[in-house]
């Protein structure tokens, strides 16, 4: 009985330790993978679709932005011979429209995501698709809205990671939610994802989207869509089974 405890006691303690190891570990491994994502950052600071000077920034940050952006749109809507002070419908605009930028339209240029864990794929080596994750963005050039879903895909592979579900979809809000052209999102998605499940076999985005600057303004094309596709590893190669897998999970004809 006592060698038993002993021996159970000598276990647990060892258990705690590996756990505290571990726990050091994965620590470390949030701290590397937040400094990946700021890393994936490749478009130039301050422009629409990159991140804004001084990210990620703090609430009273946000809050000046807000009150210096409120009173700019209200010189707009002056330029445009709105009397929006009077306005009951328009009073509050400026504010409101600042809000929805800071908070909601732009806030990936704003807000830091919070870290990505992966982790080991633990011997499965076939595709994960994520598919038709909602996707809210801004076209860059007229500011309009581009509404639409993201299709992903990748291999982990042997040597590959996995990441959590959600964070697929995290690291789609992080990117979409700034001014952007469809083209470089895309990019971004693809090689975010593929640098966070490094050791991967392939990485593959979709993004199918309709673009407002297009259904509303200018030609005034409603129901046109974009399809825009980014792909490495085995789904760059013709004939792929993986490819065909995930254009048939997502129903597109390649
Ligand atoms: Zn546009």
């Amino acid at each position: 009985m006592n060698e038993f405890i002993k021996n159970y006691s000598s276990s647990e303690i060892s258990t705690e330790f590996e756990s505290n190891q571990l726990f050091q570990q994965f620590n470390d491994d949030l701290v590397s993978k937040s400094k990946i994502i700021n890393n994936l950052e490749v478009v130039k600071t301050g422009y629409a679709n990159g991140v804004a000077e001084g990210y990620p920034l703090s609430s009273e940050e946000k809050d000046e932005m807000i009150r210096k952006a409120s009173h700019a749109f209200g010189l707009f809507l002056d330029a445009l011979k709105c009397d929006w002070q009077n306005d009951p419908n328009s009073s509050d605009t400026p504010n409101r429209v600042a809000k929805a930028y800071v908070n909601d339209l732009w806030a990936g240029r704003y807000n830091e995501m919070s870290p990505i864990t992966s982790f080991p794929s633990d011997g499965y080596d076939g595709i994960v698709i994520e598919r038709n994750i909602p996707l809210t963005s801004m076209c860059s050039h007229h500011h309009q809205t581009i509404i639409g879903v993201t299709h992903i895909g990748y291999i982990a592979g042997d040597s590959g990671k996995v990441v959590g579900l959600s964070k697929l979809n995290r690291i789609v809000e992080l990117f979409s939610r700034r001014g952007a052209i469809q083209e470089q999102l895309t990019s971004a998605i693809h090689n975010a994802i593929n640098s966070i499940t490094k050791g991967n076999n392939g990485v593959i985005v979709t993004i199918v989207a309709s673009h407002n600057c297009v259904s509303c303004r200018g030609v005034k094309h409603k129901g046109a869509e974009m399809v825009t596709t980014k792909a490495s590893g085995e789904f760059l190669e013709n004939n792929n089974i993986y490819r065909k897998e995930f254009f048939d999970s997502i129903k597109i004809n390649n």
